[in-house]
């Protein structure tokens, strides 16, 4: 048989391409999935196969594919001016728009914005931003972050850093110096025999702890994921952010919040910090920002920052793709279609606690010990028991067993360890929702019956 053109593509890619987060070799036994094309929340891959993507990309593509006013304005910017840099002194329409426009969208005194090409640049510049300015206010003393075990950050030397992700700091030698982690609020990982509101004030407290363990003059900032996206759909029990809030206040350290998932509607408000009330010293944006259509984030600064940096001579720091002119007129067009179509009101009134409803109903299934959700970002939690919730054991790979079987099923979920989660297009239909949750009730069979005939042999 004459070798297809999947087949072709396959053997190119395993020739020539590294990918990013893959083990190698299993790629190459396997074969890539190729994905040819995508359309509202589906993608159809090299096969033919229509396939919901449950994840919205890499949680980024909020409004969908193929939506047509924001290829018309990636089109009509790159007629216009393809590219120009913001650096010594310089803006273009594009970036000037935009910042008016997320400063007008961001809650709190953020009213200035640092445009990046993606979250772990953003999270780059967070860490140079924080130490400057305390170095600007006579501070220089303060450069420690404290961040938290198991939060994802990016894939930078800084962002890894920040992140807790152990595999990640395993290779390279990693976090960097006076970058330092407290537990997560994970309460069914970690908590699940004690009340989960004690749970949560404990978490937060270690950070008190850790402060005072430190010392209060050396602490920078605190930066936190509002829900811990990679690490799981980890939601805080009710009472840590205001519990953490109030630490940082109290020893004047900075509260950096990275909304690159949670930011553009996908907890059915602009950013999770209004939801939670936070009053953030900076706030990290990418994904939703384009609706994943370009490479783009920002980093949003209150005004005490804002002020210091702007006095306090050049800010040696900025990247060439800084608030790329195409990235930002796309940026622009997605926050209008969002705007238009009331997405955030949407997610918050009618599609969110639309899915929150069905996912909940999968909580009688023999494999899932908990689900949970805000928005549009769900989890469920895979179990070998569901009345003592006693876990599988780490080598039987629960969660890829299931991804597999959600694969072949034709919905894109993702697995991290057994934790089982979901973040859709926010545009998804009441009748998509009841699909991506058929789907998921239907691999979860499948994985009960694949892991008895394990447990057979
Ligand atoms: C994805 C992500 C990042 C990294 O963004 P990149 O664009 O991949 O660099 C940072 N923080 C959070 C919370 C993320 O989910």
């Amino acid at each position: 048989m004459p070798e297809s053109n999947k087949e072709a593509l396959q053997r190119l890619d395993a020739a020539h391409h590294l990918h990013p987060f893959t083990d190698g070799r299993a790629l190459q036994q396997k074969g890539t999935r190729v994905i040819e094309r995508g359309e509202g929340v589906y993608l159809w891959d090299a096969d033919g196969n229509r396939i919901l993507d449950g994840m919205a990309g890499l949680w980024c593509v909020n409004l969908g594919y193929g939506r047509q006013e924001l290829i018309e304005a990636a089109d009509a910017q790159l007629r216009q001016l393809p590219y120009y840099n913001l650096f010594f002194q310089t803006t273009h329409p594009p970036a000037a728009r935009l910042a008016a426009t997320l400063a007008g969208l961001l809650p709190g005194d953020l009213h200035h914005l640092f445009f990046t090409g993606s979250g772990s640049e953003c999270n780059d510049t967070v860490v140079r931003m924080v130490r400057h300015f305390w170095a600007e206010r006579g501070r220089p003393e303060r450069r420690v972050i404290i961040s938290r075990n198991n939060a994802y950050h990016g894939s930078t030397l800084a962002g890894a850093s920040l992140g807790g992700m152990k595999p990640m700091h395993g290779q390279g030698g990693l976090p960097l110096p006076d970058m330092v982690h407290i537990d997560q609020p994970y309460h069914f990982g970690e908590g699940r025999d004690t009340d989960p509101h004690a749970f949560g004030l404990e978490r937060a407290r270690q950070l008190e702890r850790k402060i005072l363990a430190l010392g209060p003059e050396r602490v920078a900032a605190f930066i936190g994921e509002p829900v811990q996206g990679a690490g799981g759909v980890i939601i805080p029990p009710d009472g840590y952010w205001p519990e953490i809030q109030r630490i940082c206040q109290k020893y004047d350290v900075l509260l950096v919040m990275d909304e690159v998932i949670c930011g553009f509607g996908r907890t059915g408000h602009w950013f999770a910090s209004e939801y939670y009330g936070l009053a953030p010293d900076l706030l990290c944006m990418a994904k939703g920002i384009t609706s994943g259509y370009q490479p783009l984030g920002a980093v949003a600064v209150g005004d005490r920052v804002a002020e210091t940096l702007i006095n306090g001579g050049e800010f040696f720091h900025g990247f060439t793709y800084s608030g790329h002119p195409v990235a930002c007129a796309v940026a622009q067009a997605c926050i209008e279609v969002m705007q238009r179509e009331q997405v955030v009101e949407r997610v918050r009134d009618d599609i969110g606690p639309y899915l929150q409803r069905r996912w909940a109903s999968l909580g009688d299934h023999p494999l899932v010990g908990e689900t949970r959700g805000l928005g549009l970002l769900a989890a469920l939690e895979l179990v070998a028991d569901q009345a003592t919730l006693q876990r599988f054991p780490t080598d039987t790979g629960a969660g890829l067993i299931c991804r597999e079987h959600c694969f072949e099923q034709g919905l894109v979920m993702r697995a991290v360890g057994d934790t089982m989660i979901i973040s859709p297009p926010l545009v998804i239909t009441h009748e998509q929702v009841d699909e991506l949750v058929e789907k998921a009730r239907r691999a979860l069979d499948l994985t009960l019956s694949t892991l008895s005939n394990q447990q057979g042999k």
